[in-house]
């Protein structure tokens, strides 16, 4: 078992302060005992791609999933069978459309067939055994390489690195962490790391100006923080008059960026946010670049198809949801993989100069909408306004409840008024249409998942 596993089985079974105080040893183990030798490596082959033409890159790609099916077709039980009943030899794949032909994957494929699907040689992989929380909040468990962990640390530092960071530089982290270690402490410095952990459940309008102090003494050079955590802080440290620190880069992941939160960040932070796309299986990752115009995929890692609800291929300007081919990960290999995720498909090649294949931009959640008795759903995209609709609202959410009417809950600032109420319910109203009915609740907090996020849509129908 690697360092990594046995350090997170201990993690995962204890306290939140005895896990807080791990994090602490972790961050100051070296990356080379961390995360393995491959790290360095990985960055820098990654680093050498940034400057690669899209037909080199695309040759790399074709490589690896080569690799891929060979592996799966000699020691995967769950893809020996498949391949037998649909007659598909690797010989057959002559370019990566052909992936086509493999029937895609499911959440519960993955639930029902964990034993089949992993590797016969899995251990020689030195995985670990991680989970990921679904819209259902049943997780799903699923094995990680040793390697495909790095290979997924050195795609994040080359995003930090694009975003202007250097190494060791100080970081705050605002992502879904528990802090506990005294009542009143909402943040911890981890030297080893050199960043400051903040905790995201902790944050109010009553505790933001302990935060604030501790990011503005800590001089971040990056903010690391989910979206929507970023934009409560934001909204707080706006509504309550701080000064805050400008951190050079911010980056937000494992969130859906609403363009709301988006301005709301930015005009706080006075900084460029460099938005993330990530998978917990590791299946494939995407980030922006400094045109912030649409997402690389780090074709290294995985493969991205963006496919309609019939399981075709979507034009350039269509969306669809992302099905992920994971290049990188032996253990238990994910072809075709149905992420759950919208997003915008385009062929085009940025003209930053990378040649990794793109996505324009991502959409929220395929569950994630609201339905119409009669069948209509908004999807966030709907919903988005590009306006002052949200001026001194802090943060809030949708809740549909019933088939005809949606709870808005609203945490205001201390500006708001009636004027700001009438204004989204006219603006807001109209969205959802006749068909219906919008009512504002006013709440203190908006209550988090057990991972720390915040959804923009909740739908609790009976
Ligand atoms: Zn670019």
């Amino acid at each position: 078992m690697s360092l990594r596993s046995t350090l997170r089985r201990v993690y995962d079974n204890s306290s939140i302060s005895v896990q807080t105080r791990l994090r602490m040893i972790y961050g100051r183990i070296p990356d080379r005992l961390k995360l393995g030798k491959e790290f360095a490596d990985y960055r820098e082959e990654l680093l050498r791609n940034e400057r690669h033409t899209r037909e080199e890159l695309d040759a790399m790609q074709l490589a690896k999933l080569r690799k891929m099916i060979e592996h799966c077709r000699e020691h995967v039980p769950f893809y020996k069978r498949l391949f037998d009943r649909i007659g598909l030899k690797p010989a057959h794949l002559r370019t990566v459309a052909d992936l086509a032909h493999i029937p895609t994957l499911t959440r519960e494929h993955l639930r029902d067939h964990f034993d089949e699907l992993r590797a016969l040689n899995a251990s020689q992989f030195e995985p670990e055994q991680c989970a990921s929380g679904g819209a259902t909040g049943q997780p799903v468990k699923f094995l990680l390489d040793r390697k495909a962990i790095a290979l997924e640390k050195a795609c994040v530092n080359r995003h930090w690195l694009r975003s202007g960071y250097k190494d060791t530089e100080p970081c705050v982290n605002l992502r879904g962490l528990r802090l506990a270690l005294k009542p009143g402490e909402y943040s911890v410095i981890d030297k080893g790391e050199n960043c400051l952990y903040l905790s995201s459940y902790d944050l109010t309008p009553k505790t933001v100006e302990a935060y604030g102090k501790a990011f503005n003494d800590f001089q971040p050079a990056l903010l690391d923080c989910y979206a929507s955590s970023g934009a409560l802080f934001a909204s707080l440290v706006a509504s309550s008059g701080l000064k805050i620190h400008s951190p050079r880069s911010i980056v937000c992941a494992s969130e859906t960026l609403y363009t709301h939160q988006r301005e709301r960040i930015e005009s706080v932070f006075k900084s460029k946010v460099w938005d993330w796309y990530g998978l917990t299986e590791l299946v494939g990752n995407a980030s922006e670049c400094e045109r912030h115009d649409g997402y690389h995929i780090s074709m290294e890692q995985g493969y991205f198809e963006v496919l309609d609800e019939s399981g075709r291929a979507v034009a350039p300007g269509e969306v669809g949801e992302i099905v992920a081919t994971g290049l990188h990960n032996f253990s238990m290999p994910l072809l075709r993989y149905r992420t759950g995720d919208l997003a915008e498909f385009t062929a085009e090649v940025c003209p930053c100069g990378r040649g990794s294949r793109m996505i324009k931009s991502i959409r929220g959640r395929v569950f994630e909408f609201i339905e119409t008795p009669s069948g209509v759903r908004l999807t966030a995209t709907a919903l988005n306004v590009h306006d002052n609709t949200w001026d001194n609202v802090i943060q809030f959410q949708y809740v549909q409840k019933q088939r005809n009417a949606v709870v808005l809950r609203v945490m205001k600032a201390e500006t708001y008024t009636e004027a700001d109420e009438r204004r989204i319910l006219n603006r807001m109203g109209t969205r959802f249409g006749y068909e219906i009915q919008l009512r504002i609740e006013y709440v203190t907090e908006i209550q988090k998942t057990p991972r720390g996020k915040t959804p923009l849509i909740v739908r609790e129908l009976q």
